[in-house]
C-alpha cells in the first residue's frame, strides 16, 4: 500500500488543475488517470475567464501556441433572418477581450504535463475501481491498469475529477439526472468550413434550429469543430447512420449548411445521450467532487472547463484547509459548495431558456439599458463570480425584460413554456401537441 496526502481520480482540466496547485504547495498528490494523453475529449471552447486560471498555472504561453483567438460569439436566428456578434471587449470590466478555442486533447496534455513538473505524481492508464472510506482520516483508492495490475494508495483526502463517468456519485447512488433539462447532442470535425475574416475568424457561433442549436468552433489547425445539440425526441428519430443523420440536421439549418458547402466531415459523426445532471452533495469530509464529477447542465456557453478549472482553484483552497487545519474544515468545505453552487446556478437560468423565443428576441436584438448588454458580456465571458464588476444588479434587470417580453408575448410563451415541459418530462415527445 502506497501513501500520499492526496489522491485525485481523473486527469482533466479539473484533475490537473487541482493536482498541480495541492503539489506546488508541497502535498503529495498522486493523480490516477484511466486513460493515455494526449487523448480525444469534447469541449473545445474556453471563455475568457479561462484565461487568469492558466496565467495562474503558468502554462497560458503555451495554451497560446495551441489556441485560436477566440474575440466574441455569434448567435444566428433563422426566426429573425438575423445574426448578432457579442465581443468580450463589450463586457462590464473590458480586460478579457477574447479567450482560445483549442483541441482538447493538446490543451488537456499541457495541464497534466503541468500537474507533473509541479510535483504531482502521475499515472496513466490506472482506472480507479474502488475506494474505500476508512474513516475521516484515510482513504484507500485501488486503481486498475490496462494489463490487469492491481495497485492501492493510502491518502488522507480524495478528489473526484472523474468528469462524466462521475465516479463518486454512481458509488453512493447520488446522481441524479436534471429534472429541468434534457439534451444530446452529435458532433464531428470538418475541413474547408468558410471562415469568418480578420478578429471574427476565431469566433463560436451558435445557430438556432427547430430542434435545438449548433455550435460552430474554428481551431487553429484548419478545421472546425460542428456539433448540434437536440432534443432527444429529435435524436430519437434517427433512422440512418449517426453520420448521416448528422449530415441531414446540419442541412436544416440553411444558414450553417452554407458555410459548410464546401467542407468535408474528416471522421464519423459522435452521439452522446442525456448528459444534463447532478449529484446530491459534493463534499464529505474528506472528500470533494470537481467539475464535471459533480455537475454538468449544457455545452451552450461553453462553461464546461472554466467551471471544472474554477472549481479546482476553489477545491484546492478547501482541501489544503482541511489538511493543514482540520477545525476549520467544516467552513472551507462549505465556502466550496457554496461557490459552486452560485455558478451553476448563474448559467443554469440563461441556459434553461435558450431555445425560449423571448431570449432569442433579446439575444439577437440587444440594447444597453444600465448596460444590460455589458452584464451579459459578462457572463458569457464567465465573469460571474468577481462582486465588484456589479453583474447582479444587471442580470436582474435583464430577467426583468425577459419576463416582460414574455407578457407581451403571453401566448407564445406561454406554447413554448409548455412544449418545453413536456419535452423533458417526456422525451420521446416532441411537444406538439400540447
Ligand atoms: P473531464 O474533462 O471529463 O476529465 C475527466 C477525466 O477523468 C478524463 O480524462 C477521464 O478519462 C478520467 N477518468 C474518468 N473515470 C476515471 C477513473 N475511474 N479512473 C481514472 N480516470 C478516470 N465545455 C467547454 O468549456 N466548452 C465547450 O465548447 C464544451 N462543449 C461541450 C460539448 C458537449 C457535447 C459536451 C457533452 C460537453 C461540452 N463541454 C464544453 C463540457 C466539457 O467537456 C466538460 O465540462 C469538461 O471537460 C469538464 O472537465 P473535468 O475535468 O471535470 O472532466
Amino acid at each position: 500500500m502506497n501513501t500520499c496526502d492526496v489522491v485525485v481520480i481523473g486527469g482533466g482540466p479539473a484533475g490537473s488543475t487541482v493536482a498541480a496547485l495541492l503539489a506546488q504547495q508541497g502535498r503529495h498528490v498522486v493523480l490516477l488517470e484511466k486513460e493515455h494523453h494526449p487523448r480525444f475529449h469534447i469541449g473545445e471552447s474556453l471563455l475568457p475567464l479561462n484565461l487568469p486560471l492558466l496565467d495562474q498555472l503558468g502554462v497560458r504561453a503555451e495554451i497560446e501556441k495551441i489556441g485560436m483567438l477566440k474575440y466574441g460569439a455569434e448567435f444566428v436566428s433563422p426566426y429573425h433572418n438575423k445574426s448578432y456578434t457579442y465581443e468580450f471587449a463589450d463586457a462590464l470590466d473590458k480586460s478579457y477581450p477574447y479567450s482560445y478555442q483549442v483541441r482538447r486533447s493538446e490543451f488537456d496534455h499541457v495541464l497534466i504535463k503541468n500537474a507533473a513538473q509541479r510535483g504531482a505524481q502521475i499515472f496513466e492508464g490506472h482506472r480507479v475501481t474502488s475506494v474505500d472510506f476508512v474513516d475521516d482520516a484515510n482513504v484507500t483508492v485501488g486503481a486498475q491498469t490496462k494489463d490487469g495490475e492491481v495497485r492501492q494508495w493510502r491518502a488522507r483526502f480524495l478528489v473526484d475529477a472523474s468528469g462524466r463517468d462521475t465516479f463518486l456519485a454512481d458509488k453512493f447512488g447520488i446522481k441524479r439526472k436534471n429534472p429541468k433539462h434534457n439534451s444530446a447532442a452529435l458532433y464531428g470535425h470538418f475541413e474547408g468550413a468558410k471562415r469568418h475574416s480578420g478578429n471574427a475568424e476565431g469566433n463560436i457561433s451558435l445557430y438556432w434550429f427547430d430542434h435545438g442549436w449548433f455550435w460552430f468552433i474554428p481551431l487553429h489547425d484548419g478545421t472546425t469543430s460542428v456539433g448540434a445539440v437536440c432534443w432527444p425526441y429529435y435524436m430519437k428519430s434517427r433512422k440512418t447512420n449517426p453520420t448521416q443523420f448528422f449530415l441531414d440536421t446540419i442541412a436544416l439549418s440553411p444558414s450553417l449548411a452554407e458555410r459548410l458547402k464546401d467542407a468535408r466531415l474528416i471522421s464519423p459523426a459522435t452521439a452522446t445521450g442525456n448528459y444534463s445532471y447532478k449529484a446530491q452533495r459534493m463534499m464529505g469530509k474528506n472528500y470533494i467532487m470537481l467539475g464535471d464529477a459533480f455537475a454538468f447542465i449544457d455545452p451552450v456557453f461553453s462553461t464546461g472547463v472554466y467551471l471544472a478549472m474554477d472549481s479546482a482553484f476553489v477545491g484546492a483552497e478547501a482541501v489544503a484547509t482541511c489538511l493543514a487545519r482540520p477545525a476549520e474544515a467544516g467552513r472551507a468545505l462549505r465556502q466550496f459548495d457554496k461557490r459552486i453552487r452560485s455558478g451553476l446556478d448563474t448559467f443554469s437560468w440563461f441556459i434553461y431558456r435558450l431555445t425560449a423565443p423571448s431570449l432569442r428576441d433579446l439575444f439577437i436584438a440587444p440594447s444597453n439599458p444600465l448596460r444590460v448588454q455589458e452584464g451579459v458580456l459578462s457572463l458569457l465571458a464567465g465573469d460571474i463570480f468577481r462582486k465588484e464588476i456589479g453583474l447582479a444588479p444587471k442580470l436582474a434587470i435583464f430577467k426583468v425584460i425577459y419576463y416582460v417580453v414574455n407578457l407581451l408575448n403571453v401566448k407564445r410563451s406561454y406554447a413554448a413554456w409548455r412544449r418545453r415541459e413536456q419535452i423533458i418530462r417526456d422525451p420521446q415527445t416532441d411537444g406538439a401537441t400540447t
